[in-house]
């Protein structure tokens, strides 16, 4: 079992490219990334067009496919290497392309949309066109016949897509709020705020206290027991908790929880925390998530994942960093953690990194160039106070 959570090995360039492409806004560009040499480029239809002509197609709601997307990437075409499936990556989900269609050893949505649209799983994970089309194809037939007269009918199916129900919750949260972007192609798009009904959670706080989460605030969506090292921190004779490590999931809450529930990934980390403050718990203190890519490291620290995108400014909501900053404090007041930079610290530089920093090509990248630190570690320190 991956108990060191090796770090990302090559290819990893495409990854990082990506990170770095984020909002930096290559407007008119077509260049998406390069596979084996080959460059990817959009086959010049518009990204709304390309929404618009599978909701034709398979008739699901444009508005619907419009939130997944964004929800997902927010509607950026990813290389396949961003967050390909890679056992002991905490970021390699095994989703692929602004439809987030699965493909590793628990789930292969992606499998389904190739035999479903006769794409080619390649051009499912190159073409963004495909790639909605795949996704579309996919929804319709979880949604199965006839189809929804209403949106809030669609729930159950993008439950389905995303696998976990938290999913849901996170698209018709994007439908309910809407959306607006200028993507790094240049392409504009919105999404007009729908009257929708989001999801009730399928744990609630009462529920999430008596699986007694250590962070009373925190909703409970364990991680699968392998993913994981049991383990009796802070009892005397047992490691001490002295650092907190910061990610960005890449991609949205949802596909951290079910990558940390997926019994293949060998990968945890102890909280995720969402764009209105959401908090979700997956691991005990006590327990050693698997997510620093650094043993040593995972042995003594807390990690707290973001959903969203390290390259993406959007990430960074006002709710979600308070309520972590709030989290950050309550657990650095639990274990007597250090309030600084030495002790709260990015993925980007846990140790055993060529070039902590984002030199090497095995390092990670997040929580990436948007994260506000200073205001961050301000914010810790003014919710400790106050405990
Ligand atoms: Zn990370």
């Amino acid at each position: 079992m991956c108990e060191g959570c090796r770090t990302a090995p090559s290819p990893k360039m495409d990854r990082r490219n990506f990170l770095r492409l984020g909002s930096v806004g290559l407007a008119g560009a077509v260049l998406l990334g390069t596979t084996g040499g080959r460059v990817l480029a959009q086959s010049g239809s518009s990204l709304d067009e390309e929404f618009r002509s599978a909701s034709d197609e398979y008739g699901v709601p444009q508005e619907l496919l419009l939130a997944m997307g964004y929800t997902n990437t927010y509607w950026e075409m990813p290389p396949p290497t961003a967050t390909a499936f890679e056992p002991g990556n905490v970021h390699g989900h095994g989703t692929y392309g602004v439809m987030a269609l699965y493909q590793n050893p628990s789930r292969d949505t992606l499998g389904r949309a190739a035999s479903l649209t006769q794409s080619s799983e390649e051009e499912l994970k190159n073409d963004r066109a495909a790639n909605v089309r795949g996704g579309a194809a996919v929804l319709a037939d979880m949604a199965g016949s006839p189809k929804p007269d209403n949106l809030d009918g669609w729930r159950e199916a993008v439950a389905e897509y995303g696998g976990v129900d938290f999913y849901a919750v996170e698209v018709f949260q994007t439908l309910k709020d809407g959306a607006q972007a200028t993507i790094s192609t240049g392409e504009s798009l919105r999404l007009v705020p729908r009257e929708v009904e989001v999801p009730a959670l399928a744990t609630s706080r009462s529920t999430s206290r008596a699986a007694n989460t250590d962070y009373p605030r925190a909703e409970w969506y364990p991680a699968a027991r392998g993913n994981y090292k049991n383990s009796e921190r802070e009892r005397e004779g047992s490691p001490n908790i002295n650092m907190i490590v910061v990610h960005t999931v890449e991609g949205p809450v949802s596909s951290g929880i079910s990558t940390f529930q997926n019994p293949n990934s060998g990968v945890s980390a102890h909280y995720i925390v969402g764009d209105l403050g959401r908090v979700v718990q997956c691991v005990r203190h006590e327990d050693v998530g698997w997510h620093a890519g650094h043993l040593p490291t995972n042995r003594h620290c807390i990690g707290i994942e973001h959903g969203g995108k390290s390259a993406e400014r959007a990430t960074w909501t006002r709710e979600k960093m308070r309520a972590s900053a709030r989290l950050a404090a309550y657990c650095s007041k639990q274990h007597s953690i250090p309030l600084d930079r030495k002790h709260i610290i990015g993925h980007n530089e846990v140790p055993g990194c060529p070039n902590p920093g984002g030199g090497g090509i095995s390092c990670h990248t997040d929580p990436g160039p948007h994260f506000r630190w200073g205001e961050y570690m301000d914010l810790i320190k003014r919710f400790r106070r106050r405990m």
